[in-house]
């Protein structure tokens, strides 16, 4: 594997590790000991995720207001789902009080049974409403989609909302995850091409599991090449071998990614250290500071 880490330490990309609420005071705990595993690579903020329909509202608030209390760059996941603007203008103001300065908004999946209706509004709307209740406070990460977004009509439709999220005020975004940087490229390349100038940062999955993955990219739109299937297939009952695979693909990927200039890497940590860890390591992240 080449060593990038050089590379790496002097362009100081972006880094940043995406959690899920974690359930009780035992689940905080825990999150603590993996913050603490990741601190080595210095990550310039932590996110967490809201499940649309506010079902997670009381379990992101705690988190965020968990990791604030570390001392840590904290950004609260804000998915519109069917949630009425006063309910997210007063969420706003409390993420604000507490000291939040970044917010990644989003759309989100209503799950079903959850909330009167379902995805009443786009981000788009979000973003606007964030702007027009709360200024420039925040600095606004959005979604964008290299392999396309599962219910887009056409690349073309999908790009052009998505320049429209960031005409609303977005200043950055995170993609969904991908294996094939070459996704990554095309849309950053047709990005530009539409005069849109903001950060596009990778969303990077470690992969550690055989079952999961192929769930997870089967419902967000994620394609697994054929030839990391194959490999993980094969590897089905070696956990440490797969775990072992799955480092080595990811840390390719962030390397031809960090060669190609990247701004930054965002991690779908899934709330565990360890792949994510072994990854930074790989790149020498931790020589960054
Ligand atoms: P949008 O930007 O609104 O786009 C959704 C779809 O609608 C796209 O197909 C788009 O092309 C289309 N569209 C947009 N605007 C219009 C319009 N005006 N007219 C017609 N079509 C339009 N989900 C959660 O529930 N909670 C989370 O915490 C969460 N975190 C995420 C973090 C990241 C970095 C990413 C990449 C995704 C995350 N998701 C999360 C998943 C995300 O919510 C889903 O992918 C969701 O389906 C789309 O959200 P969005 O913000 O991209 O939506």
């Amino acid at each position: 594997m080449t060593d990038t880490s050089q590379t790496a330490a002097a362009k100081k990309p972006r880094v940043s590790c995406e959690f899920f609420p974690p359930r009780g005071d035992s689940g905080l705990a825990g999150l603590t000991r993996v913050v603490d595993k990741l601190a080595a690579f210095g990550p310039d903020f932590y996110s967490c995720t809201y499940g649309a329909g506010g079902s997670t509202r009381d379990g992101t608030h705690d988190t965020i207001r968990h990791l604030l209390s570390l001392n840590l760059d904290a950004a609260p996941h804000l998915s519109i789902g069917a949630d009425e603007k006063d309910s997210i203008f007063a969420l706003l103001d409390d993420y604000r009080d507490m000291g939040v300065r970044r917010i990644v908004a989003l759309r989100g999946d209503v799950p079903s049974g959850i909330g009167r209706a379902r995805n009443t509004h786009n981000a788009e709307s979000l973003v606007r409403w964030i702007r027009e209740h709360s200024g420039d406070h925040f600095h606004l990460e959005v979604a964008a989609y290299p392999e396309v977004h599962p219910e887009a009509q056409s690349p073309e439709d999908d790009l052009e909302f998505f320049a429209r999220k960031v005409d609303a005020g977005a200043d950055s975004a995170i993609t969904q995850y991908f294996y094939n940087p070459h996704a990554f490229y095309d849309f950053a390349d047709r990005a530009a091409a539409r005069g849109l100038t903001l950060p596009l940062i990778p969303g990077i999955m470690p992969i550690t599991n055989f079952d999961g993955i192929v769930r997870f990219s089967k419902n967000c739109g994620a394609d697994v090449p054929r030839w990391v299937l194959k490999r993980l297939e094969s590897l089905e009952h070696d956990e440490p071998g797969i775990r072992a695979f799955g480092i080595e693909v990811v840390t390719r990927l962030c390397e031809d990614l960090l060669r190609w200039d990247v701004p930054g890497l965002h991690f779908y940590t899934l709330n565990r250290w360890g792949a994510t860890n072994a990854v930074c390591r790989n790149l020498g992240l931790d020589q960054r500071q």
